[in-house]
């Protein structure tokens, strides 16, 4: 993997200030998983160029991996694009080796720092799912002209089709910094790579990169939704023991904790309209006591303390690290008392009656049954419609007709990794009409987001009633 950096500013040799690194010296630098390599194939008067070289080393990223093995076919540990292409391992790279250009630090020439420069960064090769329009979705609106050459699979096979490889030249007049967290923060978004991704820290440490330009990226959505893909498919790899070992101060560790929350905030404006569609509902019905059942990271019960109207809610979930992250979120230390007397987070699964769910005015089910297995609906159905038995259950589901209006989302593809399913229009009023009918409760359905004519909404929301 290849990246240059090239400046026709003058001095050109500017540059090397910026970087930190001589542009008469070959620097090599040893990374767990292999070398980064930095020297400057030329350093002229009117031009010079710095590249980094990184060196993969494929079996130390699989010897170093820790925890359960990744997905697919065992030798895809072996076997991969991992040591050729540009993926999270640049990040790492960039923000090893070019740590202080990337922090915006040049004690010599604080003024080089902040001058924007013409600057062209090369890469050889970047993986782009999702086609070569991301590429210019993503980095456009940063102000960069983009060329990209897509590589065939093999050319001696034309009828294999084009690989998502492409050679990426940018260019921009920007300071260093801001095209160094530029890269570090999209490459592995375009790569969307499961398998060698990192820990929750390398995400935040991500997003934080992406303080000050990704708020006001038009395609912010889409790059926080991959990062967030790759959040709830966490894969346990090499790089987790990168982050253990470098230790950020705490102020980058605050920094990041800001920009994570406002990278999720932006991604769930279309989940908020999920959110208050189900509140709505919930005060249609006059609930006042409310369970959330797959409460997740909260999101719902925040809208439901806000609202005195709730005074009793309850979030449940099978996922104990799910409901730590709530608490934290809902900031449980510091709410004042009254608050915290009407609100409690319950360790439980839906797959079991539970007592706790009995004696609501209404549970909610939001974007939960299609994370179940489908012969265990049936055990769901009870725990819910006959022990728990609150007189109002809503119950959201993504409509699958809609997935063909994502257009990042491959055909046929699930919107998420742990979906074990999802339903059209048709399936979804199927099974809730049967489940009102076997336990004594009337259902209706209401889209949920925006209503396209021929595939619907993109979510379904049914409202069951006793
Ligand atoms: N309702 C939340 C979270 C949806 S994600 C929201 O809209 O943001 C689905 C959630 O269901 C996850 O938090 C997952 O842990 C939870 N879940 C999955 N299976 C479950 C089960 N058997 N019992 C309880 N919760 C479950």
């Amino acid at each position: 993997m290849l990246l240059t950096i090239s400046t026709t500013h003058a001095p050109a040799g500017d540059l090397g200030y910026l970087l930190h690194k001589h542009p008469d010296r070959c620097q090599s630098f040893d990374l767990p998983f292999g070398k980064a390599h930095v020297f400057y194939p030329e350093s002229g008067e009117d031009r010079c160029t710095a590249a980094l070289l990184l060196d993969v080393d494929p079996i130390g990223l699989v010897r170093n991996r820790r925890g359960p093995a990744g997905e697919g076919f065992q030798l895809r540990q072996y076997v991969n694009d991992r040591p050729y292409v540009a993926s999270s391992l640049m990040s790492v790279a960039i923000s090893r080796v070019f740590g202080s250009a990337l922090g915006g630090r040049c004690e010599q020439r604080a003024d080089l720092v902040e001058q924007p420069i013409p600057l062209t960064a090369k890469i050889s090769v970047v993986p782009c799912r999702g086609g070569e329009v991301l590429l210019h979705r993503f980095f456009e609106p940063l102000g960069y002209r983009v060329t990209a050459t897509c590589h065939p699979l093999d050319e001696k096979f034309p009828e294999w089709g084009e690989a998502p490889y492409y050679t990426v030249e940018l260019t921009a007049e920007c300071r260093l910094q801001d095209l160094l967290s530029h890269l570090y923060a999209l490459v592995p978004v375009l790569d969307d790579d499961k398998h060698y991704w990192v820990g929750n820290d390398e995400v935040d440490k991500l997003l934080a990169k992406g303080e000050g330009w990704l708020e006001s990226h038009p395609e912010k959505e889409l790059i926080a939704r991959r990062y967030l893909k790759h959040r709830t498919g966490l894969m346990r790899a090499a790089l987790d023991r990168l982050i253990e070992e470098e230790s950020p101060d705490a102020d980058e560790v605050e920094e990041a904790h800001a920009a994570e929350e406002e990278a999720v905030e932006a991604t769930l404006r279309l989940n908020d309209q999920r959110l208050e569609a189900v509140v709505v509902a919930l005060k249609e019905a006059g609930a006042k006591s409310v369970v959330d059942l797959g409460c997740g990271a909260g999101r719902l019960l925040k809208l439901l303390l806000a609202d005195r109207s709730f005074e009793r809610i309850v979030g449940m979930d099978v996922s104990y690290r799910a409901l730590e992250i709530a608490q934290r979120r809902l900031n449980f230390d510091r709410m004042p008392p009254k608050q915290r007397e009407r609100i409690e987070l319950i360790h439980g699964s839906l797959m079991y009656r539970d007592e706790r769910l009995a004696g609501f005015d209404a549970a909610t089910v939001v974007e939960v049954i299609e994370h179940l297995d489908a012969p265990r609906l049936a055990a769901f159905e009870r725990v819910v419609f006959e022990c728990a038995r609150p007189r109002t259950v809503i119950v959201t589901t993504p409509n699958v007709e809609y997935n063909v209006r994502f257009d990042t989302l491959p055909a046929g593809k699930l919107r998420h990794k742990d979906h074990r399913f999802e339903w059209a229009r048709a399936e979804f009023q199927a099974w809730a009409g049967g489940v009102a009918e076997r336990f004594g409760y009337s259902v209706r359905f209401a889209p949920v987001g925006p209503e396209d004519e021929e595939v619907g909404s993109p979510t379904q929301m049914g409202v069951f009633t006793t």
